[in-house]
């Protein structure tokens, strides 16, 4: 596989260190709000890249940390007068939400800031003993950036210019307490009510770069494969990350590093006095979650990805597309007969032949799509004519394809589908009241159960581990429902076949408890 290395601005082969393990750092959220759509991208096109790695039967330790301190935080926590811990111990909860809802693996080692203290400080002891970061009269501790030659290699950016060039910098010149305009604090001494932690400088906290250098350096070793991100961050975050990490180890940092484009919304940049800033959530409660991981993959990840409403339909669309196929090739492949067809064996090893060449290009998601949808319409032409053999292999690479880009049989309910599957239990009890009314006239009945077993058999195709956190409340009340559900079906239809009234009497009984029993867990 090739990848766009930031550091060599060119695309070179992705060779672990080790063979088939890929060490992987992901800088991950500060959680003081809900995420919003540009940060969903760097977290689903770095699953992917997970997932294909996984696919290709590497190891992957995956770390990728929540910022628990932070001056956003601290704001946050003083406008709701609550404390720090617990706005980031709500807004992580969120984030998880979103990331299961996302379909993104929970990462391999999720670590968080304040519980790395202790790693923090030894790296700024490090630092300071050898001369590479400096005290200031206040107490902040300060990175030297004149002592790091390498400073600039990942950025590119040269320092004189910097200094020069940007003003936040000159800015922070003001406080008079660097050295140089371009040092950045490592750790940053107490002011009066803020959180802090004693340090041999006095009572304080940790910059918010330092952090990454000391959660990689604990749960990855000193040099890692891979670090990733937005493309926001090359500066100056991951400069001073690699400055400050290469200083205290004495060797490379990151091998590689790849960093995801921008999202516009309706091409222009998000911002919120624009009232273009979607969170994650509020397009999930609309959408799914799914057509959002669909849309981060629609593009190659460092282009720029516009985000409009129209966008988001049309992949819920073509998700719907990839779903149909997969449900009509199961339904093809439950009846007793079949063709002699081998020629979608063939194609189906042909779009995964595509799928691969296009990922290990770059990680080329549109190409990977595109083989899939390939394969979809091979599925869709020949399954009719095709052999047992051929249909299963097609299913199978059809979900190997689809489980790597993350979307295969996922299905995150929204507010109003979980309201409409509650619906099915209403019409079903409103139903079989109909059916009893009109004695033997079933006809109205079987309509009704006939939608709803379209919708259960899409229900059951649920992947339940991408279930996980995801509106918790109403997960196993559903499971619970979709059981029963199916049971009570079942029953039903034999009832049917057979007019046996009496239980079709029963069921009514039964469904209608299961109904109030069902509206009495849910919360307010
Ligand atoms: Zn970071």
């Amino acid at each position: 596989m090739q990848i766009f290395n930031t550091l060599t601005r060119q695309k070179e082969d992705f060779v672990p260190q080790e063979p088939g393990v890929y060490r992987i750092y992901v800088c991950g959220p500060t959680v003081y709000n809900y995420i919003h759509i540009g940060n969903a991208r760097p977290l689903i096109v770095f699953d992917t890249l997970r997932r294909y790695l996984e696919y290709r039967g590497n190891k992957v330790i995956y770390v990728s940390n929540i910022t628990d301190i932070d001056d956003k935080l601290i704001t946050r926590a003083n406008e709701e007068g609550t404390t720090m811990k617990a706005v980031a111990e709500r807004f992580e909860a969120e984030y998880k939400k979103d990331a299961a809802g996302l379909n993104c693996l929970p990462p391999t080692v999720q670590p968080r800031a304040t519980e790395h203290i202790g790693q923090i400080l030894g790296i700024v002891a490090d630092l300071i003993a050898s001369g590479h970061a400096y005290v200031a009269r206040n107490g902040d501790v300060y990175f030297r950036v004149r002592s790091d030659p390498e400073y600039g290699k990942l950025s590119h950016l040269n320092l004189d210019d910097l200094e020069s060039g940007n003003r936040a910098l000159r800015s922070q010149m003001d406080d008079d307490l660097k050295e140089d305009p371009a040092d950045f604090a490592v750790w940053k001494a107490a002011k009066p009510g803020e959180p802090a932690w004693d340090s041999p400088y006095g009572p304080g906290r940790p910059g918010w770069h330092i952090e990454c250098s000391a959660m990689s350096r604990t749960h990855l070793g000193k040099t890692i494969d891979l670090h990733c991100g937005g493309q926001d961050l090359i500066f100056p975050h991951h400069e001073n990350e690699i400055a400050q990490s290469e200083c205290a180890n004495g060797c490379t940092f990151a091998r590689y590093w790849m960093h995801n484009g921008f999202i516009n919304v309706d091409n222009q940049k998000m911002s919120k006095s624009l009232h273009n800033f979607f969170t994650v959530r509020d397009v999930a409660q609309a959408y799914g979650y799914e057509p959002i991981r669909y849309f981060m993959l629609t593009a190659g990840y460092r282009m720029p990805l516009n985000y409009t409403v129209e966008l988001i339909e049309s992949c819920k669309n073509s998700l719907e597309r990839l779903y149909t196929c997969r449900e009509n090739l199961d339904f093809v492949l439950g009846q007793g007969s079949f063709g002699a067809g081998e020629e979608l064996k063939e194609k189906a090893a042909a779009a995964r032949t595509k799928f691969c060449t296009a990922m290990d290009d770059d990680l080329n998601t549109p190409d990977a799509l595109a083989a899939l949808f390939d394969l979809v319409k091979e599925i869709n032409t020949l399954s009719a004519s095709a052999s047992k053999e051929a249909l299963e292999a097609a299913a199978a690479v059809f979900d190997e394809l689809a489980g790597v880009l993350g979307f295969a049989r996922i299905t995150t309910l929204t507010p109003a589908e979980h309201d409409r599957m509650i619906g099915y239990v209403s019409q079903l009890c409103h139903a079989i009241a109909v059916s009893l009314m009109c004695a033997n006239d079933n006809s109205a009945l079987c309509e009704y159960t006939g939608d709803s077993f379209r919708d259960l058999t899409r229900i059951a195709r649920i992947n339940e581990t991408m279930w996980s956190e995801l509106f918790l409340w109403n997960r196993e009340n559903l499971i619970a429902e979709i059981d029963q559900f199916d049971e009570a079906l079942g029953q039903l239809r034999q009832a049917l076949a057979s007019g046996d009234r009496a239980g079709l009497e029963e069921m009514f009984r039964l469904s209608t408890r299961r109904r109030a029993a069902f509206d009495k867990k849910q919360p307010d």
